[in-house]
């Protein structure tokens, strides 16, 4: 309203200037005074006339200039309210939390610079000096513990593969009806307390995320297959691209521990497979920022554990199994990087123990969590931000 004030008494000095003493500022004085009035009728008549025409002009003008101001304070008036509405969507209702396993990555395989990517997230949010994977250090116990916050005595998994004495049966990280059976797996899931909770959940091909669990499953599941990690990619875009796409999504990783595991952890062949996981990972990010959702995503990367150098120890390796090594050796050691909106940049932790990342899943997603085995280290270290 200001600039509209300013034009009106701009236009009120000009007619000042063009004769206004005696059209608006003595309007009276000129109709009482008869003699000037008979003198000057004529030019007057003509004055007032050229005068009033002016003012008819600068009304017109001042009637579309105030027009144009009125639609110009409501466009501007509906942007902000736009704005305002779009930024309160992208900070807190979908925010999408991604839990990544690279399957025996361990903090030191950051060192060999092969990984730009991951480096850059650690760098950009929080990152553990390591994580402590539970006993036994083998795949399947930790992944179970990873997303129940339970140990593996509590969550069943108790190894890849052992026995139920109570009917002779036999668990085999390897075979698929194993995977689905639901006897096997017990404890909560977080995808499972994600749906119990109205969050629609997704995972790609996770330890125990193909089996009903009380009476629930992820709203999307991917069977375990060799599929090659650019596909499980696109896989997770198409469901980022669904109407009611999914809150929770976990992805598994295997290619490096497949590595490690045929060529040693100092190998050649773990750098390139560390550098393909590297460069699937940008094509990730590169999906999110098309999509306009980068900065709603949570990328939580962790390891079930590391790897230990068994060459020339093949007969011990036999007996601990595989990865069944003491998960406080060094060596051993799984990994933890977080980057989003509910992480803080630049923090380096100390060590914790991988038990603690359901809870801290529950706490991002606003959902309370099943009883677990978590000291509750994210909470009362008030790491997490914007939760
Ligand atoms: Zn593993």
């Amino acid at each position: 309203m200001a600039n509209y004030d300013s034009i009106n008494l701009t236009s009120k000095s000009i007619l000042h200037n063009n004769h206004s003493t005696v059209i608006i500022g003595s309007h009276s004085k000129l109709l009482d005074d008869d003699d000037e009035f008979d003198q000057h009728s004529d030019e007057t008549l003509r004055l007032i006339k050229s005068q009033f025409s002016t003012r008819k002009n600068n009304k017109n003008k001042f009637f579309y200039i105030r027009k144009f101001l009125t639609y110009a304070l409501c466009i501007l008036l509906l942007i902000s309210i736009f704005s305002f509405l779009f930024k309160q969507n992208n900070t807190v209702k979908d925010k999408i939390v991604m839990l990544i396993s690279i399957d025996s990555f361990t903090p030191r395989y950051l060192n060999f610079n092969v990984t730009p990517t991951i480096s850059s997230l650690a760098a950009n949010g929080v990152r553990a000096k390591f994580m402590e994977p539970v006993y036994p250090s083998s795949t399947f116990p930790n992944h179970f513990s990873l997303v129940t916050g339970l140990y593996p005595e509590s969550h069943g998994i108790i190894a890849n593969v052992f026995y139920d004495t109570s009917d002779n049966s036999v668990f085999t990280y390897t075979n698929p009806l194993d995977a689905n059976n639901s006897k096997w797996w017990l404890g909560e899931p977080i995808w499972i307390t994600a749906e119990k909770n109205n969050v629609r959940s997704a995972t790609c091909m996770w330890p125990g995320s193909e089996a009903e669990i009380q009476g629930f499953r992820p709203s999307i599941y991917e069977k375990f297959s060799y599929m090659d990690l650019h596909t499980k990619i696109d896989k997770i875009f198409s469901w980022l691209d669904l109407p009611d796409f999914p809150r929770l999504i976990t992805l598994y990783i295997p290619e490096v521990d497949s590595a490690g595991h045929t060529s040693g952890p100092e190998s050649q062949l773990v750098k390139d497979n560390l550098a393909l996981v590297d460069k699937e990972i940008n094509y990730l990010l590169d999906g999110l920022k098309y999509r306009g959702i980068r900065e709603n995503v949570d990328l939580i990367i962790v390891s079930d554990h590391g790897m230990t150098d068994t060459t020339g120890n093949y007969l011990t390796y036999c007996l601990e199994g595989q990865h069944g090594f003491n998960p406080e050796m060094p060596d051993m050691h799984a990994m933890f990087i977080a980057n989003g909106p509910s992480f803080p940049k630049n923090v380096v932790l100390e060590g914790f123990k991988n038990l603690e990342i359901y809870e801290m899943l529950c706490n991002i997603l606003s959902i309370p969590a099943a009883p677990n085995n978590s000291t509750a280290f994210f909470s009362t270290s008030k790491i997490l931000q914007n939760t």
